[in-house]
């Protein structure tokens, strides 16, 4: 007998004929002799139908209150699968993630987990229960409802597969795996059998939404024994593993691409000490996050300077940005939001040379501009225009050969 947490995404839980069949699995899950803790998602399109709510009351919401909004999506959600468990005469218990003391900082919207009292959830589980979990929420320390960030249940599920110390924790969804690359995108993506954690650590950072990266940061801290399924098939998915050793490394494991990318230039600002500094202190203190980096070599006694941002902070990064350059006296700004960034990710790729350039080859053989460049030792990344974005990934699957599983 085993403690199982398993998490099921907004399109498992879509209809309630999709939640009917949420339940039959963790009946099934209850009848093979496990205790069960089930996070669930919001029903599918409901987050965003939300989301655009609150858009239209304000373009600023007060995240507050915007949290008290969009955490509600999860709290429909596990009172009908609760519901359809006890219809089906299987105890089961929801609760929101304020009532399981999912304890997190004050960051609304995109909050961390701090702490979890799990004791609540234990007296349930020895009961009998199947303890159903509102996920993508949480409460600070003076009791405001908090949310995670999208795709935050998944982070939900492994925190508590954490706290309680779970056997397993299965992320269950609408792909049976994780994929070479987006399998919308590329048809020929060939599902993986198990992907490093460091890897997959670096496809979500990257972009792939499978799984929300602070849930892997967290798999990763706490050892947790992850697993992502399809809620609709059968089959073994993808293991997240911690041992590198045990296989022969493919270079490549995945293509990671994100779509919601901006970026700035600053042109003719003066080469000195400092400069950076005074360009990106501005935007930090905007609360903007920053990616890529680029700083051009000095051609005179001026120097350009190129960094991205989500797409979502661009307006507000443009107007910061114009405001310091008037201030360093540079000599222009420009922007543009209609850029997307792919990724090579692998760990093998640490001992072999060549990667980047045949990437680059290949991009230029399809006459695709690149933007800017950025590598760490288990990534290479590109930045290139919107529009080259599905003929750019497709084209790197097939040069790194990643529809074919690697030779043992
Ligand atoms: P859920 O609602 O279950 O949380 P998500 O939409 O958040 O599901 O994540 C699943 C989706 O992630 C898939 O439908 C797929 O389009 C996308 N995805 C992106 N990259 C990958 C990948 N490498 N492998 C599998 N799925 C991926
Ligand atoms: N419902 C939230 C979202 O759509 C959280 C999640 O599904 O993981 O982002
Ligand atoms: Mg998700």
């Amino acid at each position: 007998m085993a403690l199982i947490v398993q998490k099921y995404g907004g399109t498992s839980v879509g209809t309630v004929e999709k939640i009917e069949n949420v339940a039959d699995k963790l009946i099934a899950a209850r009848e093979a002799g496990h205790d069960v803790v089930v996070v669930v998602s919001a029903m599918s399109g409901e987050t965003n139908r939300l989301i655009d709510l609150a858009q239209q009351v304000s373009d600023h919401p007060h995240p507050r209150e915007y949290d008290v909004l969009v955490s509600t999506g999860e709290q429909v959600t596990i009172a009908l699968l609760s519901m359809t468990l006890n219809k089906k005469g299987y105890p089961a218990v929801s609760y929101t993630g304020a009532q399981v003391h999912i304890l997190t900082d004050s960051a609304h919207t995109k909050a961390r987990i701090l702490d979890i009292d799990e004791s609540n959830m234990r007296e349930d589980l020895e009961a009998g229960r199947i303890v159903v979990v509102a996920g993508f929420q949480g409460r600070d320390e003076h009791g405001n409802i908090t949310t995670l960030g999208r795709g935050g249940s998944d982070t939900t599920a492994v925190a508590l597969a954490a706290a309680l110390k779970a056997d397993e924790c299965h992320i269950y969804t609408d792909v049976d795996g994780v994929y070479t690359t987006d399998p919308r995108v590329v048809p020929t993506a060939r599902r993986l059998d198990q992907i490093t954690f460091e890897e997959m650590l670096e496809m979500s950072s990257l972009g792939s939404k499978v799984l929300q990266i602070r849930a892997v940061e967290f798999a990763g801290k706490y050892n947790v024994r992850l697993r992502v399924l399809s809620s609709f098939e059968e089959g073994p998915g993808t293991l997240i593993t911690f041992e590198e050793d045990n296989m022969e490394n493919p270079v490549i494991s995945g293509i990671a691409f994100n779509r919601d990318e901006a970026k700035l230039t600053v042109l003719g600002v003066p080469d000195e000490p400092g400069v950076a500094h005074r360009i990106l202190g501005p935007i930090g203190e905007a609360n903007i996050e920053v990616d890529m980096i680029i700083q051009n070599v000095a051609a005179d006694a001026t120097t350009d300077f190129t960094f991205t941002v989500h797409r979502n902070d661009y307006d507000k990064a443009l107007a910061v940005l114009k405001k310091t350059a008037g201030e360093l006296g540079a000599r222009e700004v420009n922007g543009d939001d209609g850029i997307v960034k792919i990724s090579l990710v692998g760990v093998g790729m640490r001992s072999h040379a060549g990667i980047a350039s045949t990437m680059f080859e290949t991009l230029a053989k399809e006459g695709i501009n690149i933007r800017m460049i950025s590598t760490s030792e288990i990534k290479v990344s590109v930045v290139v225009d919107e529009k080259y974005l599905e003929l750019g990934v497709r084209a790197l699957h097939d040069a790194f050969n990643l529809e074919q599983a690697p030779a043992a």
